[in-house]
């Protein structure tokens, strides 16, 4: 076990913090600069802390250091507790908090099981390390471990910056496994050197098994993903890279319970700390409210016999709940409240109950219909009124004949165009999956 210098000063001395300043200068962030949150979007996760040389002192004693995903560390006099650690390949997040301080990490904290908060886990676990985790975080990682080979490839057309540079078939051993030692299924206190932590289950916009981390002397909370990673922002109910949904009223629950603390300092695993009483009041609200107003739509509408689509285009945030929409979609996440009650069968079409999709029948469609180019044209003049959605059924309709028809491939280029420009570039998922397909059909096209 590595001990340091620092340990015993620490033990010694009642200034404790002082003692254990980094030789290395520390960048100190202003104040001002903990708040800049609002207008970030997920692309900004591939440069954000990118200039920095060093872990940011948010407080005199809480240090984070900053990547795609930010880890941070709590240093008292009986060692460090270390809250999210960040990607491996990301060796600076790690390196930054060393520098700031290496002495023994006490306690390491992971949020949630995504590879990006925990997946540097060996390089704060020591001997003796708390390893603390939600109840369901095995589960979680268990899943999405045997799901790597599948997600690590998802991952690679949603966020292409941050796939290590190995090829495609290794990425699955990048998922790593961590053991944990403590798992949450509520509330874990415990005092540190001084500081009195408490671990709470929250589960969130990320998934079933977030952890926040309260210091009740501080008023300040790790919020982890909670809310997702730009404050405010509609909660990722259902990813489209794939994952279980998150499930909105424990969502709204978590909100509260924060609420109810009244935190003056958010420290989110993503991006820059929130601070201020009311700011975080007034987001916290606005999320929460914005939820619950499109579960309570997306209940009526059900009870009302609507369909899911039909809801997906009515069920619009009124202007006072807007919040920016830039990793889930409200229409995505009526469709996700829907499935998370009724589940995957609409009743729409005892077809839906067999393992025969309306695809298998394409073919006999378009060759009664007058064949490929009859569809592609039809798509064509769809696209031509405006209505690409339509515009790609019939494209694809056409391609299952005719799989290098250009007509129908060039349909389908202009209307994945004509979406990417109507997405207005705000939503991270739909802008890298309509880019994707565009690549995709050009280089079919041989463009
Ligand atoms: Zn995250």
């Amino acid at each position: 076990m590595k001990l340091h210098r620092c340990l015993f000063a620490l033990i010694l001395t009642t200034s404790v913090l002082s003692a254990c300043k980094p030789a290395t200068e520390v960048h100190k962030t202003a104040p001002e600069n903990l708040v800049a949150v609002e207008g970030h979007k997920t692309r900004d996760l591939k440069t954000f802390g990118r200039e920095l040389k060093s872990a940011v002192a948010i407080e005199d004693f809480i240090y984070q250091s900053r990547g795609t995903a930010n880890a941070q560390m709590v240093v008292t006099s009986a060692g460090n507790v270390v809250i999210d650690t960040g990607l491996p390949q990301q060796r600076w997040v790690i390196n930054h908090l060393k520098d700031v301080n290496d002495a023994p990490v006490t306690h390491l904290i992971v949020t949630h099981a995504h590879a990006d908060h925990y997946g540097a886990a060996s390089s704060f676990i020591e001997e003796g390390t708390e390893v603390i985790a939600h109840a369901e975080f095995p589960h979680n990682q268990g899943y999405l471990k045997a799901l790597a080979p599948t997600l690590m490839l998802r991952n690679k057309i949603f966020f292409p910056d941050d796939m290590p540079p190995v090829p495609t078939a290794a990425l699955a051993a990048f998922y790593p496994t961590m053991e944990t030692t403590k798992l949450v299924s509520d509330t874990y206190a415990f005092e540190q050197g001084g500081v009195r932590f408490e671990v709470m289950a929250m589960p969130g916009a990320e998934g079933s098994d977030g952890l926040v981390v309260w210091l009740p002397d501080h008023g300040i909370l790790f919020t982890g993903d909670l809310y997702g990673h730009t404050f405010p922002m509609w909660p990722n109910l259902t990813t489209i890279r794939g994952e279980r949904a998150r499930f909105p009223l424990p969502y709204v629950d978590s909100i509260n319970r924060v609420l109810a603390l009244d935190p003056k300092l958010l420290i989110p695993s993503h991006f820059e700390p929130i601070e201020g009483r009311e700011r975080i009041r007034e987001g916290l609200t606005r999320m929460r409210d914005a939820v619950l107003y499109v579960h309570d739509e997306v209940i009526q509408g059900i009870n009302d016999g609507k369909d899911v689509y039909t809801l997906m285009s009515e069920i619009q945030l009124p202007e006072e709940l807007a919040v920016p929409e830039v990793h889930g979609k409200v229409s995505w996440g009526v469709r996700s409240i829907w499935e998370t009650y009724l589940g995957w069968f609409h009743l729409e079409s005892t077809t839906e109950l067999y393992a025969v999709p309306v695809r298998d029948v394409y073919p006999d469609v378009v060759a009664l219909g007058g064949g490929p180019e009859v569809f592609a044209a039809e798509a064509k003049k769809n696209l031509e009124r405006g209505e690409p959605e339509r515009a790609l059924h019939l494209a694809e309709m056409s391609l299952s004949v005719d799989p290098k028809n250009a007509n129908a491939l060039q349909v389908r280029l202009a209307a994945l165009e004509l979406l990417l420009d109507r997405s207005g570039d705000v939503n991270h998922y739909e802008v890298e999956w309509l880019k994707h397909r565009i690549i995709a059909t050009r280089e079919e096209l041989g463009l």
